[in-house]
């Protein structure tokens, strides 16, 4: 008999207690499998970031404005890095920045400030203190909020992250779109809510490239055609969920993903302006918005290039 015959011989039941192992086999090896396929999809949810450019903004300016408060005649002052500031928080707040707001970011920020020290001035009648300040280190400072070990390490992690791109593709406050080239999909809609480029995940490192812009808006908005093209697909596609890809000329294509509905069919001709669909929350995503994508050549680009 050959080795194989014999492994299968092994595994086949002679008596109950063998029966009972074999039904075993039978229950545990389809959990571990289930358990494999899952774990996948759950984590690459979690790994979804963020915190905005909006939260960024709010970081930045409170950091500055307690370094500022630190500065007087008699102290160049100290400055808050409000990179630190983010790095912490998205460890306390597991990613979740929504909970994040001004008062706590500043309490954070006064964190790293120690008064090593005054000076006294009689100015006419009165006395004016001025204090001076010395600059903690993150050290110090994860040590007064009790981080462990590990979280220190995370939020290590997140500072090794390069910031600078998000800002730099990021758009101010009250944006409205340029619309030369392309249409703004979502009409009257200008909440971004993620910026193309680098996605940050504040607990993990960096999680690849966004390749859109996610535009923030209530289920069933309308979405419209941002320039005449073809509908080259138009339904499911796993993370983007339900989904139109446009063919235009000059090898450009435009993608519009997470709809609720679709209300064009592929190869249909579309023009400009025209309805394709309906915003949404379908595939990888945590709440109803337009995940728009612009490809020149197959390749993703700022979809902001074309609004500016
Ligand atoms: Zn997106």
């Amino acid at each position: 008999m050959n080795v194989l015959g014999k492994v299968l011989l092994a595994f086949l039941p002679d008596d109950l207690e063998s029966v009972i192992k074999f039904a075993l086999l039978f229950i545990l090896v389809p959990i571990v499998f289930l358990t494999l396929a899952f774990a996948g999809p759950i984590t690459a949810v979690e790994k979804i970031p963020l915190v905005s450019y909006e939260q960024i903004q709010m970081y930045i300016s409170i950091a500055k404005k307690v370094s500022e408060s630190t500065k007087n005649p008699y102290s160049e002052g100290v400055e808050i890095d409000w990179r630190q500031l983010v790095a912490i928080d998205a460890v306390r707040f597991k990613q979740d920045f929504s909970e994040a707001n001004p008062q706590e970011v500043e309490e954070l920020a006064k964190l790293f400030l120690e008064k090593v020290g005054e000076v006294k001035v009689k100015e006419g009648d009165e006395v004016k203190i001025y204090p001076i300040y010395r600059l903690r280190s993150l050290d110090e400072v994860l040590n007064i909020l009790h981080f462990s070990r590990e979280e220190k390490e995370k939020v290590k992690e997140f500072l090794s992250i390069d910031f600078s791109a998000l800002l730099d593709y990021a758009v101010p406050e009250n944006w409205s779109p340029v619309e030369k080239t392309l249409k703004w999909p979502v009409s009257g809609v200008y909440t971004i809510t993620s910026h193309f480029g680098p996605r940050i995940d504040p607990v993990y490192g960096v999680e690849g490239f966004h390749s859109g812009v996610d535009i923030g808006a209530p289920a069933r908005t309308p979405v419209t055609a941002a320039l005449d093209g073809e509908v080259v697909y138009a339904g499911w596609n796993d993370g983007y969920g339900l989904v139109v890809f446009i063919w235009h000329n000059n090898n450009l294509e435009t993608r519009y993903a997470h709809l609720s509905s679709i209300t064009v069919k592929q190869r249909q001709i579309v023009k400009a302006g025209d309805v394709i669909g309906y915003v949404g929350s379908t595939g990888k995503s945590t709440g109803p918005h337009l995940h728009f994508e612009v490809r020149v050549g197959g390749k993703a680009v700022n979809p902001f290039d074309f609004f500016k």
